[in-house]
């Protein structure tokens, strides 16, 4: 049996979560999600929840050769599932499957040259986000990027940023809202956003998005939420507007989390 499967297994048993979820996989929680140590315990123990949902429901495997561990499971679910902790409903109802390989791995892209003919591209990558319901990630990224809460860069959030996105088969940076009214202030306030970054990508000027958000409305939802979670300070400064529409989309508020801290 898999490594998944056991967890698995556990997490279906018809017993509390807080009786199944084992102190040692919160204590490898806290080692390799900063962002999670930062949470109130009444979060930790809704995200426990979501997790044993995610991994009930979720297909897990290894690739390129790569072992799956408990702790790798863990750490992409718990990243996961901080996106949706506070989402009524199971996490991810379209997702099937999550592949992780040990690092960068290659991907054919496919498109277009300027004649229109097809083109097929060999391209590498640390994490991917497909409309059939999988998701795939480098360990060693997903690592790096989550032990650092501040550089506003974590591919697990930002590969499930696009999954949350792609929920209405669509990849156009709108997931599904919350109330009709929402759809109105996203629309306003990510256009906004989006043409700030492509203005400052564009005359080479920094910015607290990365620039690689400029890219199309979809890249820009998930580098603005990879920010909102790893950079909220400098998100509040500089895009307060996306801030609030983010926060009111998590419903969340990683600033606060910060102020704790202090
Ligand atoms: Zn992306």
């Amino acid at each position: 049996m898999s490594i998944w499967e056991q967890l698995k297994n556990l997490f279906t048993r018809n017993e509390p979560v807080s009786v199944i979820f084992k102190k040692e996989w919160a204590v490898l929680l806290e080692k390799n999600l900063p962002l999670y140590s930062l949470f109130p315990d009444n979060l930790k123990e809704k995200v426990h929840e979501k997790i044993s949902q995610f991994v009930a429901t979720t297909f897990f495997e290894g690739c390129g050769g790569l072992e799956l561990t408990n702790e790798m499971i863990l750490t992409v679910a718990g990243q996961a599932c901080t996106l949706i902790v506070n989402h009524p409903g199971p996490p991810y109802p379209n997702l099937k499957t999550v592949l992780l390989y040990p690092s960068s791995f290659s991907s054919v892209k496919e498109g277009f040259d300027h004649r229109g003919n097809p083109t097929k591209d060999r391209i590498t990558r640390l994490g991917e986000s497909w409309n059939n319901g999988t998701v795939i990630l480098a360990w060693d990224s997903v690592t790096s990027g989550a032990r650092n809460l501040f550089d506003g860069r974590n591919v697990t959030l930002h590969e499930f940023a696009h999954q949350l996105d792609q929920e209405n088969d669509r990849s156009d940076g709108v997931p599904f809202l919350h109330t009709p009214q929402a759809y109105h202030t996203w629309a306003e306030v990510l256009n906004e956003g989006f043409e700030k970054l492509i203005d400052k990508a564009e005359r080479g000027k920094r910015s607290v998005m990365d620039h690689y958000g400029a890219t199309n409305r979809a890249e820009f939802f998930a580098v603005a939420t990879e920010c909102f979670f790893e950079k909220p300070r400098q998100m509040v400064k500089k895009h307060p507007k996306v801030y609030t529409v983010l926060k009111e989309y998590y419903r969340l508020d990683p600033l606060e989390w910060r102020k704790q801290q202090r």
